[in-house]
């Protein structure tokens, strides 16, 4: 019997580590959408199951007892699956999702939307945007923001030519306060756009736009499936999983 953890975040890679020094049998799953992953410790799948059918077939397949999903707040359609499929085979499942940035000090004065499409409406007028939502949303962004001189971060490059006013930074967290005033100092950053992604790998270019009067454009985390237990923390999903 063995656990399946959805990874691809930090918590994720935390809590395989302390399964593993137990001696826990655990398998770590990745959906391998960047080049070079940090991977987890134990054992590790990576790639897509093929939909809830398909990772229903895994559960079977591997005698899975149950599911931490530690997947990022935003990959919500993952989670979705998680709860079909953890329901057919009829094994527990967990939500380990970190918290979101809503008690930042400053969460009252940045404008909060839904997705991509609002983003673009409460950036205004901005010039010089921080695009900070990751590979797979700069596809909303490049039409509407081709005239506009651009700083986008991703781990891997998209697959498409930026227009010659973006400027690519590719790096992975965690950042710190310095670096990222650096950055947004030299590119004369007049707007933060962001996820909520919450946590302190990436928070810096919160405290930083705040200090230098940068608004930030927040995209609110996706709903999650409410019947779903959830904790947020590692400690606390490591005890449930020992408690099965
Ligand atoms: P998503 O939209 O929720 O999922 C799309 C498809 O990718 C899923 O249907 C599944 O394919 C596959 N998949 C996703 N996570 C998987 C996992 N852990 N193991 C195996 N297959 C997985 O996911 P996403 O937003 O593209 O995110 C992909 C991965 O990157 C997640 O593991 C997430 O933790 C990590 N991540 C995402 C973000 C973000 O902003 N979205 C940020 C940092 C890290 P099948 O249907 O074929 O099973």
């Amino acid at each position: 019997m063995t656990l399946l953890l959805l990874g691809g975040t930090a918590e994720a890679r935390a809590l395989a580590l302390v399964l593993a020094d137990l001696g826990r049998p655990a398998i770590s799953s990745l959906a391998g959408r960047v080049s070079d992953p940090a991977l987890p410790a134990g054992r590790v799948r990576i790639g897509g199951f093929g939909g809830p059918d398909g990772l229903r077939a895994f559960l079977a397949e591997q005698q899975v007892a149950a599911i931490v999903d530690a997947t990022h707040p935003f990959a919500a359609q993952i989670s979705r699956y998680a709860v079909v499929a953890a329901e057919a085979a009829g094994i527990p499942l967990l939500r380990l999702t970190r918290p979101g940035w809503t008690d930042h000090p400053q969460a009252a004065h940045w404008s909060w939307v839904k997705d991509e499409a609002e983003a673009r409406r409460a950036a205004g007028a901005a010039s010089r945007p921080f695009l900070t939502t990751g590979r797979q949303s700069l596809q909303s962004f490049l039409l509407p923001w081709t005239d506009r001189q651009v700083l986008v971060r991703v781990v891997d490059p998209p697959e498409f030519n930026l227009p010659p006013g973006w400027r690519l930074v590719r790096s992975r967290g965690p950042y710190g306060y310095q670096a990222e005033r650096q950055l947004m100092t030299d590119h004369l950053a007049d707007l933060l756009v962001s996820k909520d992604s919450g946590g302190s790998a990436t928070s810096a270019k919160l405290d930083v736009a705040a200090d230098l009067g940068i608004p930030v454009v927040m995209i609110s985390r996706p709903e999650e499936p409410g019947s779903v237990p959830r904790v947020a923390t590692v400690a606390e999903a490591l005890a449930w999983c020992i408690r099965r």
